[in-house]
């Protein structure tokens, strides 16, 4: 069945803020070339949202997210200072997004190295971002100790690493590394381990375990990457590792992430609204395609994820279809003319 004959699965689009619309614009049009599978409902999210109508995440976008349960993100800008809450944050709450996956893989060759192939599977909700802090005032220092409560249930810690060890079994991966750092926090990431240690006993024969503190594992990406496969990690380790592994494979640029619940998938680039070079055209809009790669075998339209992930890859394979970001010159817009013409053929 080729995807003009299915019918079009609803989604959310979500230009964003800062290089957004103009990587959006690449994504839309890419889309289009791979056959249009999603019928886009553009709403407004960040800075241009609270711009335009006085919110950071308007009710209309929640709507739309809530009706398709399915959304692709451009970068958005939270105002410094204000008492403004992160959008992502508040994203992931409103729809308890609890898997934040990030995969990394080798797509240039010649970088620092070779055959990448690694996914991190964050816990999204739990942990030290729970956002529970506060100052002890000390004579006339208001701020003179500053407390931070982390939170780890052992339902969400299941609830994630049940999703790492089926993630490795529907992706045919080998091996689930539980990183953490239990020989310290004792009870914080000591329930983390302990939980997905009997989730693991669950995978015996199917899935290789296997179990890392966390600066060790830090360590170890540097000298010996390939000996990870998926990666299972609390909320804050997750977030630093996987930065980590965005750099094996030429930075930000090139690194997607789903943020996945039970009734609501939202998919983006990792990287910010990169003001510095908003209006350009100097965006290199790869992260953002492979999340929306992501999407679609979320969506299980793998042919079409692996059609759009060969075509980003053939196109930054030639020294002509590279973005400013990876030292090339082609432009964002450019960049995607070249990504439809290989994709129409
Ligand atoms: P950033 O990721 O926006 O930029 C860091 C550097 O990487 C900049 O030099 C930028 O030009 C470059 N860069 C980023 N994406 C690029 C791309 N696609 N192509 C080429 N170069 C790229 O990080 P920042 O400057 O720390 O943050 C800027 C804003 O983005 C902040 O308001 C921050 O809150 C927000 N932010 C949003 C998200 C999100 O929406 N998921 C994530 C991170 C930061």
């Amino acid at each position: 069945m080729t995807t003009a004959s299915r019918n079009k699965i609803p989604a959310t689009l979500i230009p964003g803020d800062g290089i957004g619309p103009e990587i959006v614009d690449v994504v839309e049009r890419v889309f289009d070339a791979l056959g249009s599978p999603y019928e886009w409902e553009r709403r407004q999210a960040g800075l241009n949202a609270l711009e335009q109508g006085g919110d950071l995440l308007p009710e209309a976008t929640l709507d739309s997210i809530r009706r398709t349960g399915l959304a692709l993100k451009g970068p958005l800008t939270t105002p410094v200072g204000g008492g403004f809450r992160s959008v992502n944050v508040r994203l992931r709450e409103a729809f308890q997004l609890y898997a934040n996956v990030r995969p990394a893989r080798t797509i240039i060759p010649g970088g620092r190295y070779e055959n990448i192939d690694l996914v991190l599977v964050r816990e999204n909700l739990e942990g030290l971002y729970v956002g529970h802090e506060h100052y002890v005032p000390i004579d006339d220092d208001p701020h003179a100790v500053a407390m931070a409560t982390g939170i780890n249930t052992r339902a969400g810690s299941r609830r994630i690493a049940q999703f790492a060890f089926d993630y490795a079994v529907r992706n045919r991966r080998r091996k689930v590394t539980i990183v953490h750092k239990a020989n310290v926090l004792k009870a914080l990431t000591g329930l983390f381990l302990e939980t997905a240690r009997q989730v693991a006993s669950g995978y015996e024969g199917r899935v290789e375990v296997d179990e890392r503190i966390v600066d060790a594992c830090a360590m170890q990406l540097v000298l010996n990457p390939w000996q990870f496969d998926v990666i299972v990690s609390t909320n804050l380790f997750g977030d630093i590792l996987s930065d980590q592994i965005a750099g094996l494979v030429g930075g930000l640029g090139m690194a997607p992430g789903a943020n996945i619940g039970d009734k609501a998938a939202i998919f983006e680039a990792v990287h910010g609204s990169a003001p510095d070079i908003a209006g350009q055209g100097k965006a290199n809009p790869s992260a953002l395609l492979l999340a929306g790669a992501l999407m679609l075998d979320h969506s299980g339209l793998f042919n079409e994820a692996q059609r759009l992930r060969a075509a980003i890859d053939a196109v930054l394979a030639t020294d002509s279809g590279r973005t400013h970001d990876l030292g090339g010159s082609v432009s964002t817009s450019a960049f995607g003319d070249l990504l439809t013409e290989r994709l129409r053929g």
